[in-house]
Order: structure tokens, then sequence, then C-alpha cells
């Protein structure tokens, strides 16, 4: 929500912290995300109440399988503890035990597979759960025959990071969940920001994969909070290994550090609700028309040249849908996109862009309605002063 600029000095004078507008996008390091007013008020509602977590969770995780319509689901402390639990589950299964002794993993299947090609920053989030990767394939890629030969009696899960279906090298979803299916081993995808068009989220939980997972920070939710959606008797493994009744219960559960505030469920469960019900491309409009403001507000200015342009969830630079401006010094010109950058983190406020090659990027998801003018006016302020 957005703060009044006496509320938001007080807070940040306290706290010695500097505000910044974000023009980066959705980044854990800058916030990740904004609660809407509608999400904050159900956050804030629940904060005046106690309430049962072991009920909340199991409530709130019917209302996130039916809207994705998966078996099951759980709220989770994000996408990240979602894979160190999910895998958890796949290796742990619903003995108490187990859930106790992890990373412990020994006397237990211990090893998932992920295709070579796959490697990526989250799969360190699996072994966390006491697992070791094992790599399908090679460089040149991975065939059915090496993922096949990959899998054995070890064999948790096959961890599955959904941004990179299709990936050159790499088997496709359906084939890694029908060569899994024959080994009879789960498939766990990560889905984190696979949220768009919302029908998306659908399809993946009825792709067959028997555990995906999504972040809330990508949906408007919590910057930490996540859900698990799957087969039902995993998610009931990962209730039974989660953070809570570890006082109460019989168990020193695994996942009592992965612990969820309930303001924090709600925030999962109403902004994903939003975004199921929101009008999508007045989203896309209006980051259109902030980028618009901030290309003729400097269209003045000869030294650069502008344009619109779709920095992608996986940080690539294409052309639409609209969320960024990209500003390209022109040859001739003394300052590089690096330094205008620097300028803009320097000001107050502190503004973060995103410099890509030679281009500076500032991208529009996450700035605020009438924070584009600012940022807008800071730039004509910066490229003047460099003429
Ligand atoms: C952000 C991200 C995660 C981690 O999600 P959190 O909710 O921040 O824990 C996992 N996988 C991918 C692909 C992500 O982009």
């Amino acid at each position: 929500m957005i703060q009044t600029e006496e509320h938001a000095e007080t807070i940040f004078d306290q706290l010695g912290v500097r505000p910044i507008i974000n023009a980066c996008g959705i980044y854990t390091d800058l916030g990740g995300s904004v609660l809407s007013p509608r999400v904050w008020a159900g956050m804030e509602e629940i904060n005046r109440r106690f309430v049962n977590m072991p009920d909340l969770l199991d409530s709130s995780g019917h209302a996130l399988a039916s809207m994705v319509g998966a078996e099951a689901a759980r709220a989770t402390t994000g996408a990240a503890a979602a894979i160190t639990l999910g895998i958890a589950a796949c290796v742990a299964g619903d003995d108490g035990d187990n859930w106790e002794r992890l990373p412990d993993t020994s006397g237990m299947k211990n090893e998932v597979v992920i295709q070579r090609g796959h490697r990526y920053k989250y799969d360190r989030c699996a072994r966390m759960a006491g697992v070791k990767l094992v790599e399908a394939g090679d460089e040149a890629g991975t065939t059915r025959d090496a993922l096949h030969s990959t899998m054995s009696a070890n064999t948790a899960a096959v961890l599955f990071p959904g941004h990179l279906n299709g990936k050159p090298g790499t088997l496709l979803l359906e084939e890694t969940i029908a060569i899994a299916a024959t080994n009879r081993v789960p498939v766990f995808v990560d889905a984190a920001y696979l949220n768009f068009p919302p029908e998306k989220m659908r399809s993946l939980a009825s792709s067959g994969a028997d555990l995906v997972c999504f972040s809330a920070k990508y949906y408007g939710g919590p910057n930490s909070g996540g859900f698990l959606c799957g087969r039902k008797h995993l998610i009931e493994a990962f209730a039974g290994l989660d953070f809570t009744r570890y006082e109460s219960g019989r168990y020193r559960t695994f996942g009592r550090p992965f612990k969820l505030d309930r303001y924090t469920i709600v925030g999962i469960v109403f902004a994903l609700k939003e975004w199921m019900a929101m009008d999508h491309n007045a989203r896309w409009e209006s980051y259109k028309s902030k980028v618009c403001l901030i290309i003729q507000k400097l269209s003045g200015i000869s030294t650069v040249a502008l344009s619109p342009g779709y920095f992608t969830m996986d940080e690539r630079l294409l052309h639409e849908p609209i969320n960024c401006l990209r500003l390209t010094p022109l040859a001739g010109t003394t300052f590089t996109a690096q330094d205008i950058a620097k300028e803009l983190a320097d000001g107050d406020p502190s503004i973060a862009a995103l410099v890509i090659d030679d281009q500076l990027v500032v991208a529009v998801d996450t700035v605020l309605d009438g924070q584009e003018t600012v940022i807008a006016n800071r730039l004509l302020q910066i490229l003047e002063s460099t003429v």
C-alpha cells in the first residue's frame, strides 16, 4: 500500500533507510511486491484475531487448490520454501520419524533428478532438504533414455523449472512427466512466475505434474509468500512436516524454520483471488501509459534514443507487451547508461533502474502511480545537465 509522505518519512527516518522508487521489477532484494489495499485490509483484519493455524492452513489450502484446480494446496513462505518443503515431502512421505530426521536422509530416497540444461539458481533449495541433485544428460542435452536411466530406486523426485520448459536440449514437461511416471517418481515444477495469463496456473496444476509451486511475490501477494499445490498425499506429507505442531505435536518437524504468519496466509489467498479476477488488459495499459508519459517528457532530448519495450520475467528485452522504457545513449555522447543509472540511484528519492548492455531500462511494473512523473523529471534533469 502507498504510505502517505509524512508517515513514510517517520518510518524511514526511524529505521535509517531510504525509500526507493523501483523501476527494476519484482526483485526480492528491492522488496518484491506491493500489496493492494484490499489484500492489505484482509491481512489487517486477521491481525486483530487469533486463529488455529493448522485450521487456517487447511482452509486456505482448499481455497488455493480450488482457484488453480489442483487436488490440494498449501501456503508457504515463498516458492523457495515450497521447493525445500515439497521435496522434503517427496523424501520423507508420511513418516513422522522421517520428518524429524531431515535433512539427514539416510535410508530414504534421497536423490532429486534434474536435467543438465535445467540447473538454475533455486535448485539449491531442493538440496536444503538433504538430497543430492543428480543431473540427467550432459552439455549436449538430455535424451529420454538419459532421463530414464538416471532414475533409480533412490530417486525422490524430478525437479523441473517450469520457465525452462522448451529450452533447446531439454525434454519437455509432458515428456518428463511421462518418463517419471513409468518410474513412479513424482515431478516437482517450479512455476514461481508462470502466472500469466491466470489460466496458465490452472493448466500447470492439471498438467500431470505431482507438485507445482508459485510465488506470491509475482501476483501481488506478500514477498514472503507462495504456495505448493498438487497431489493430495504429497500435500498431506508436506502439511505433516511443516512448522505447526512443533511444540504441541509428537515430532520436531523439519519445517519449523519456514514459519508463516496468519496475515501472510491471508495475503497469499486474497492476492491470488484478485489476480484471477483482475482486468489484466488494464494492467498492461497502465504500464504502457507510464512508459509513454516518460517518453513524451523526454522528447526534446537529442542525445539518447528512446523506445518502449518488454522486459520479460526471465530478464530478456523484447518489444511487446510494453512494460519498460529503453534508453540508449547515442554514439558521440560522453555518458553511458551506467552513468545515468548511478545518478538515478544517488538522487533523492533514489530510483533503481536496470542497465542491460548499453541500455538503461526503466521497468514500470513496480512503479507506483505518480512515480512515473518523478522518474521522467529526474531523467530530464540528468540528461539536460549532460548536454
Ligand atoms: C523468485 C523465484 C523463486 C523463489 O520464490 P520466493 O517466493 O521468493 O521464495 C523460485 N523460482 C523462481 C523461478 C523465481 O523467480
